[in-house]
């Protein structure tokens, strides 16, 4: 009897609650299974959707604090000596003063060398490596990617660029890079037609690189969601809201599948041509698909810049893709700002839990870290890049698997 009267008790207390949600939402709306509730509402209880009592900040205004206290151990430098495969230094290779407050910072970060994928070629790239030679401190710490000209594919154009790209490795480029998502997204043919990542006119250059033993460090394409109708179930909405142009509206621009599959189709082709997929190739919401085409493709791998919030909302599973295919990841950062970096190393050497990104538009969540091996980090952060760059100084690196 007793325990039937604490049943009855707490079935009153839930439907009080209940009546007293449906008290409180009078203007609350009912749905069916499988409607959304309108604008304004959210669903308090099953199909029971209802407006806050008080107006509801913007998403720009809404920054609520975590409450959770949990062990938090923030990283300034990395744990192994780093290469940034994906630098974009603005400007600081050209000058002394650029070339020192670069050191300083990288310094500060334990990245041991940057190389610079600012698309560099004839005269600037030899004033740039005659600038970076004559810094005693930095000569060994700056390698440069050389860039290829799309501009006028047609006849004739992959003996010019072949010639050119030669030039540039006697001039000390390291390798190729980065080729811009401009390659499939925007440039065009002399016919005016868009120039494909996979047109055969492009092939000899790619050969050429497999025979020269230059990684191409290609850049296709944008995260999916820039491909997508920018309502508000789009995951990147505030970005798109921010910057247009980051928009791809369909009518205009290739679909994101399209470029995948021309991208994968020329990795395909050319299987002695070593490929870097910056940004984790924009799969790193999708580590499945990732996975195959690097198991398809052992002449592909795959840098980590500017995706760290896919990386970091995946804690266990990143954590075991990393260790799967440790062999075929590099460090990157992209955007040089030295503030940011700590973030990579947090995430990729901690445990830690629930903590903030650098970048609130990127992502609105939290990240978390994924707690890797230390010999996974340390190809991560070198060994992957010596690997795959034989032009890269050798010496100085630590020793061990
Ligand atoms: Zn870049």
């Amino acid at each position: 009897m007793r325990s039937t009267s604490v049943v009855a008790a707490i079935a009153t207390f839930f439907l009080c609650g209940e009546a007293a949600v449906a008290q409180r939402g009078m203007g609350g709306t009912q749905i069916k299974a499988g409607e959304v509730c309108p604008p304004g509402t959210t669903e308090v209880r099953p199909r029971n959707c209802m407006a806050p009592e008080i107006a509801a900040p913007s998403i720009l205004d809404y920054r609520p604090k975590s409450t959770l206290v949990v062990p938090a151990h923030m990283v300034k430098m990395a744990k192994y000596p780093a290469i940034d495969f994906h630098g974009h230094p603005q400007g600081l290779l050209g000058t002394a003063e650029g070339l020192a407050s670069l050191g300083a910072a990288l310094d500060s970060l334990n990245v041991r060398m940057m190389v610079s994928a600012d698309n560099m070629s004839g005269e600037r790239l030899k004033s740039t490596i005659a600038s970076v030679n004559a810094s005693p401190k930095m000569k060994d710490r700056v390698r440069i990617l050389a860039g290829i000209s799309f501009q006028n594919v047609g006849p004739g154009w992959a003996e010019k660029a072949i010639a050119q790209l030669e030039a540039d490795v006697a001039a000390g480029a390291v390798g190729v890079g980065e080729i811009g998502k401009g390659l499939g997204l925007s440039t065009r043919k002399p016919d005016g037609s868009r120039l494909k990542i996979d047109d055969p006119a492009l092939d000899p250059i790619w050969d050429a690189c497999a025979r020269l033993r230059l990684p191409v460090f290609i850049h296709t394409a944008d995260p999916e969601e820039f491909f997508k109708p920018l309502d508000y179930s789009n995951e990147r909405w505030l970005e798109q809201a921010l910057f247009p142009q980051r928009r791809y509206p369909q009518d205009r621009f290739p679909s994101f599948d399209e470029l995948m599959t021309e991208r994968n189709n020329l990795f395909r082709r050319h299987p002695k041509t070593t490929f870097v997929a910056a940004h984790m190739g924009w799969q790193a919401n999708d580590l499945a698909k990732l996975g195959k085409l690097l198991d398809e493709l052992p002449n592909v791998y795959t840098e980590i810049g500017a995706v760290l919030y896919d990386i970091g909302r995946q804690p266990h599973g990143a954590h075991d893709f990393f260790v799967k295919y440790q062999n075929r990841l590099l460090f990157g950062k992209d955007s040089f700002q030295p503030p940011e970096y700590p973030y990579y190393w947090r995430v990729l050497e901690t445990r830690d839990e629930y903590f903030d990104y650098y970048r609130g538009y990127h992502a609105f969540w939290k990240l978390y870290g994924i707690d890797l091996p230390d010999s996974v980090l340390q190809k991560v952060y070198f060994r992957n890049a010596l690997k795959i760059t034989p032009r890269l100084p050798r010496e100085g690196w630590p020793g061990g698997r």
